[in-house]
């Protein structure tokens, strides 16, 4: 049985930035080290991050002292306020590439447009650029959402993307948008390492017997690639670690093809393809 593992499988660069960035906090940092929601969607990763002292809170009412930490995902404004009324610690784990989303949203507001999110609104990457933009922004996750926008045609519409939503959902909404209203900017927002990962998923599941997808149930992005890999391969499975392996899913396969969410650490992945041989 032939094993490949995608490239892209394991933490994006965003992710392993903010792991890199938790596990170097300096030991005289104000305590208690406190992580405003889950730095990334995975139950192993958070499970390391409490052996560090590390501990998750849901609300900033919960932070009474020490340091509050921000995710990769981003916050909006009103956290960094908060904060700082509180007098607490800020380590910002913000990734780059989403401070760029913030930037963009703020620059199409700036040119007076209205302006769409492509993604999820419960998602805190989404929440926070919506609050980058006074939280006027609409939100939409499918094309069916364009025919409800009641904007006039004529409304300038500006457009960013969550970094992690699916690059075909994507397009199509772009072209509806595109239909609808006569001036519409588009900064297509997905990180690379989405793109990449979507991609090089797609041709897994094409030349592959069967496919994992290795990652938390709660992750929108290794949603996606389940969504993607299935829809190509209906022997996609998906997995949160190697313990989830069935027997039955490899009779007669001669080849196996192995991705994972953008937060699933690469040791994961790796236990994955080990035990995948005993299957052999
Ligand atoms: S998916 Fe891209 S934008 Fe989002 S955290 Fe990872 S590297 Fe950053």
């Amino acid at each position: 049985m032939q094993i490949t593992i995608s490239q892209h499988a394991g933490f994006c660069f965003g992710v392993d930035r903010a792991v890199k960035m938790c596990a170097e906090i300096d030991p005289d940092t104000p305590r208690p080290l406190q992580m405003f929601g889950n730095l990334v969607h995975n139950e192993t990763v958070v499970e390391n991050l409490k052996k560090q002292g590390i501990e998750i809170i849901k609300s900033l009412d919960e932070a009474k002292e020490g340091t509050v930490i921000i995710t990769a995902h981003g916050i909006y404004p009103e956290v960094y306020q908060e904060v700082e009324k509180k007098g607490l610690h800020i380590i910002d784990t913000t990734c780059p590439k989403v401070i760029l989303v913030h930037q963009l949203a703020k620059k199409l507001q700036a040119e007076g447009r209205e302006i769409i999110i492509i993604g999820d609104e419960n998602h805190i990457e989404v929440k926070g650029i919506n609050g980058a933009v006074g939280w006027q922004a609409k939100v939409i996750t499918s094309v069916d959402e364009v025919a409800e926008l009641d904007f006039p045609a004529d409304t300038k519409i500006g457009v960013v993307s969550q970094t992690t939503q699916d690059l075909e959902v994507f397009a199509e909404i772009e072209k509806a948008l595109q239909e609808k209203f006569t001036d519409v900017k588009v900064f297509n927002t997905i990180c690379e390492s989405t793109r990449g990962h979507q991609e090089e998923a797609k041709k897994l599941a094409q030349n592959n017997d069967v496919i994992l997808v290795i990652g938390s149930k709660s992750s929108g992005n290794t949603t996606r690639l389940y969504e993607i890999c299935h829809e190509l391969n209906k022997k996609t499975y998906w997995i949160d670690t190697a313990a989830d392996l069935e027997d039955d899913w490899f009779a007669e396969v001669k080849s196996v093809g192995i991705t994972a969410g953008a937060s699933t650490p690469r040791e994961l992945v790796e236990e994955v393809a080990e035990k995948l041989k005993e299957f052999c």
